[in-house]
């Protein structure tokens, strides 16, 4: 039985942890293999906003980040839209 979960900053959500614990909020340390961001590192050691992470990957151009493949049929931009988040732009 294998849950999964979601990256709070590019809403990939195969996560096989959750990135943040429920009962904590301690990041886990895992680094999301969509978007790179490290939860609990990037965000708390390095201070670079879950926004401001979301907003740079985007302006990259929403690459893979882990060098396990992707899986297939992978869509950044559909994930993104998954989290609600309204997106300057369009
Ligand atoms: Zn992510």
């Amino acid at each position: 039985m294998s849950e999964s979960y979601t990256c709070p900053v590019c809403g990939f959500n195969q996560l096989t942890e959750p990135a943040y614990s429920p009962t904590t909020g301690l990041g886990s340390y895992d680094i999301c293999p969509s978007c790179g961001f490290e939860y609990g590192v990037s965000d708390d050691d390095d201070g670079i906003s879950q926004e401001q992470w979301r907003s740079d990957w985007i302006a990259k151009g929403m690459s893979w980040s882990s060098q396990f493949p992707q899986p297939e049929n992978w869509n950044p931009k559909q994930q993104v839209k998954s989290l609600n988040i309204d997106k300057e732009g369009e």
